[in-house]
């Protein structure tokens, strides 16, 4: 059998400035406002069989911003808006870490905290995830690092800036639904249109190994 035959793919999502807009350290219900799209492009994933993990630095807890508690507390009330979109959440990864952190309990360079690909890699191992058949969603150009470094064939960087190619994303969005309309649930290629600025894309075909397997 094909290695990777039974795994499940995922669609990973960064929170801050993918799930929620990202206002700086979104810590309480009351400063959430979703980004347009995501509940449309959860479900979407979740209809043609991707596992959605969201995957999320918070160094809002090493910088004393909030407590990890606060964290757990936002996370259950945001899955259970998920939910009531219809979107059951595998998981949620999160890094409280921050080299240099003002909390001495949390300053740590660590292989969790993106660019690194930690909880990536986490996410696979306890998901049982298909990497090079997953997708990750970010907004920042340390989400398509880390998710190349896990080895996350598409790499889809939500941003204002179409140009900003020299990241490691394939594929570059200015709004969500741009990416719910190429999910497709076809086996292998899940996203059709794989283009930034009319050059097409070559990465997603070449699945790549996992580091260490
Ligand atoms: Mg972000």
């Amino acid at each position: 059998m094909e290695p990777g035959r039974n795994r499940r793919r995922a669609l990973l999502l960064d929170r801050d400035g993918v799930i929620n807009h990202d206002h700086g350290y979104v810590s309480t219900i009351e400063r959430v406002a979703f980004c347009d799209g995501i509940f449309e492009l959860a479900r979407r994933a979740v209809d043609y069989g991707y596992l959605i993990a969201i995957i999320t630095n918070q160094s809002g807890i090493a910088r004393g911003y909030y407590t990890e508690s606060q964290f757990h507390r936002l996370s259950t009330w945001m899955t259970g808006v998920f939910a009531g979109h219809g979107v059951k959440l595998a998981g949620i990864f999160h890094c409280p870490y921050l080299p240099g952190a003002t909390l001495p309990d949390y300053d740590r360079d660590s292989f969790w905290r993106k660019p690194h690909p930690g909880m990536i890699l986490e996410a696979a191992r306890r998901l049982d995830l298909d990497l090079p058949r997953s997708l990750f969603v970010g907004d920042q150009p340390g989400d398509m690092a880390a998710a190349a470094a896990a080895g996350v064939g598409g790499r889809v960087l939500i941003g204002p800036d179409p140009s900003a190619t020299t990241t490691a994303a394939n594929l570059i969005i200015g709004q969500l639904d741009q990416l719910t309309d190429r999910l497709t649930p076809v086996r292998g290629w899940q996203v059709s249109g794989w283009q930034v600025s009319g050059w097409q894309v070559s990465g997603w075909s070449e699945p790549r190994t996992l580091p260490g397997r």
